[in-house]
């Protein structure tokens, strides 16, 4: 039997980049997968594609019933939509503030809540959360995005303990920079694109930038039911980066 034979997720942010490898990763290995997105048009063939913005709580319920619904259930819950944000505390207002968190903290947060009744049901429950690697390494331009990746990291050791005598995991992946449409589009916006994917790349300890794939599977990793005593963990994915 395949190893997620049986089990059903969701995964937010999946229409795109780590998401949806994450979604196609795991439906490969039997999991039947719901991918809750602001645009789930380009969700991975296969999974059932469910509009909803992390950061409502309206949608966010109505979105998680949907997919429970499709699904008869669910196991893994993975909270990887996430948006971006630069710049030192001088230059994002309040409301870039409240706007980034909304998503990246309190998405987690909402989608939880909604899904915690039926992953009490569930014997392989386990809830990944997408954090970073500049949760702890003092990046800068980056003091917003780092806060609400904090933020993710933390949600995830004090959810770990919270339920795991429910039997639910809570670990997160922290990714060094992703090869994703999202860095992409970063890098699309300097002068030479080019260039500055390869002085990119040369920053990185293993030279290259981390793969969607090599994210995907660390989610995995950390939701396989053959890993049952892991929780309240950060994987890192970065080459190295974080142990410099
Ligand atoms: P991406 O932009 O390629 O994909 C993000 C997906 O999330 C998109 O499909 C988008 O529609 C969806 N999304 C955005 N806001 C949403 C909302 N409010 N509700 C529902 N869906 C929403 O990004 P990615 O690079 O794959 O990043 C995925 C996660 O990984 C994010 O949490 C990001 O912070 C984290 N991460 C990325 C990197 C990187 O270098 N790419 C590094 C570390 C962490």
């Amino acid at each position: 039997a395949a190893e997620f034979d049986g089990l059903r997720a969701i995964v937010t942010g999946g229409a795109s980049g780590i998401g949806a490898a994450t979604a196609s990763y795991l439906m490969e290995r039997g999991c039947a997968v719901a991918v809750l997105d602001l645009a789930p048009a380009s969700a991975p063939e296969g999974s059932v594609p469910i509009t909803c913005d992390v950061g409502d709580t309206a949608s966010v319920e109505a979105a998680v019933d949907e997919a429970v619904r499709a699904l008869g259930g669910v196991d893994i819950v993975v909270n990887n939509a996430g948006i971006g944000a630069q710049g030192t505390v001088e230059d994002n207002d309040d409301d870039e503030w409240r706007r980034v968190f909304e998503v990246n903290v309190l998405g987690i947060v909402r989608v939880s809540r909604a899904a915690l009744p039926h992953l009490r049901k569930s014997d392989h429950a386990a809830i990944v959360n997408t954090s970073s690697i500049a949760a702890t390494a003092g990046l800068p331009q980056r003091a917003l995005y780092s806060a609400s990746k904090g933020a993710a990291y933390s949600l995830t050791l004090a959810m770990a303990a919270d339920h795991v005598r429910e039997g639910i995991r809570v670990n997160c992946v922290s990714p060094g920079t992703a090869d994703t449409p999202w860095v992409a589009r970063l890098l699309d916006k300097a002068p030479d694109p080019a260039a500055e994917r390869a002085a990119l790349n040369a920053r990185q300890p293993h030279g290259r930038l981390v793969s969607a794939q090599e994210v995907a599977a660390a989610i995995a990793y950390l939701a396989s039911p053959i890993n049952g005593s892991t929780t309240g963990t950060s994987l890192p994915v970065d080459g190295g980066m974080n142990s410099l």
